[in-house]
């Protein structure tokens, strides 16, 4: 029994997805121009695909997992679970307008041409927001509508702005943020099931990991309780004691959200030569 994923064929998903995969210790045979792949060391079948069509795949069970931005997810609408957010390809689904046109809310869109490939996000957002709007549905290079006299505003994808502003656009409204997300058929069946939990195991890891930091700081030993108290640590810090007598070398894990503060005051607490260091995978 094998687990199949689809992932994208080539676009800004495809070097990340790949590379999650190998950082849970999956070796893929090489995958180049390829529809399909093996893992050698898991039971993992690989296909490569368009964004767009993963939904479909994995609601019809064509794939029985998949990875997507949640973009594609909400617009395509499939029944799929959505089992994880996976951290990567990370942007914003936003409105624009031409920088030039004036807008102070989003009443400013009432009655403007609005070129999106994101239709039903779109849609459903101007009904919320009671707007009324005349959607033109495209399927790529949005930004330039406007442009050509296509469309009055836009609804596009978003990270740096960069493309934005090369068009002479300005984003007015944020309608969703996206990352990239693992989802999964709605009955994998029991075997299945069993390969996906292996795999969200080593998933939970790495994201646990890239979350810690692991610390190395040496301190007088009159200190050492007051450092203790300051680090958090998965159970307590590790202490060992240093060649020069009356220090030790103190270990433990840190998170990210608290790092700098505890760095601070471990610093104010005598600790000295503190050490950060990355961690590749953590099993809690
Ligand atoms: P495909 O050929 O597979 O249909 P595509 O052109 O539709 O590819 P990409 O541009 O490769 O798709 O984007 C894939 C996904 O990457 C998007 O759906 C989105 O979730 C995510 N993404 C992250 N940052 C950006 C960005 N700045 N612009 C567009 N997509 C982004
Ligand atoms: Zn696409």
């Amino acid at each position: 029994m094998k687990l199949r994923i689809a992932i994208q064929k080539s676009g800004r998903l495809s070097e990340e997805s790949l590379k999650l995969l190998k950082d849970c210790g999956i070796d893929i045979n090489n995958s180049l121009n390829k529809l399909k792949a093996e893992a050698n060391n898991f039971p993992l079948e690989i296909f490569f695909l368009r964004d767009d069509d993963i939904p479909q795949y994995v609601e019809d069970g064509v794939a029985d997992i998949g990875i997507v931005g949640e973009n594609v997810l909400l617009e395509k609408n499939k029944q799929v679970k959505t089992v994880n957010k996976l951290g990567f390809g990370k942007c914003r689904l936003s409105l624009a307008l031409p920088k030039d046109k004036k807008y102070k809310s989003i009443k400013d869109i009432n009655g403007l041409r609005i070129a999106t490939s994101y239709s039903n996000i779109l849609s459903s957002y101007l009904k919320k927001q009671k707007i009324n709007a005349e959607i033109h549905e495209i399927s790529g290079s949005v930004e330039i509508a406007p442009g050509i006299g296509l469309a009055d505003a836009i609804c596009d994808l978003v990270s740096s702005g960069s493309t934005l502003l090369t068009n002479g656009l300005k984003e007015v409204e944020v309608i969703l943020k996206s990352e990239a997300v693992l989802i999964s058929h709605k009955n994998l069946g029991k075997q299945k099931n069993e390969i996906l939990d292996k795999l969200l195991f080593r998933i939970q890891s790495l994201k646990s990991a890239r979350h810690n930091k692991y610390i190395l700081l040496n301190a007088p030993d009159n200190k050492l309780d007051a450092i203790c108290k300051i680090l958090p640590g998965m159970k307590s810090p590790t202490i060992l004691p240093l060649a020069t007598k009356g220090w030790s070398s103190v270990h433990s894990v840190l998170q990210e959200d608290q790092f700098w503060e505890i760095i601070e005051k471990l610093k104010a607490n005598g600790a000295q030569g503190i050490l950060v260091v990355p961690i590749e995978k953590m099993i809690l």
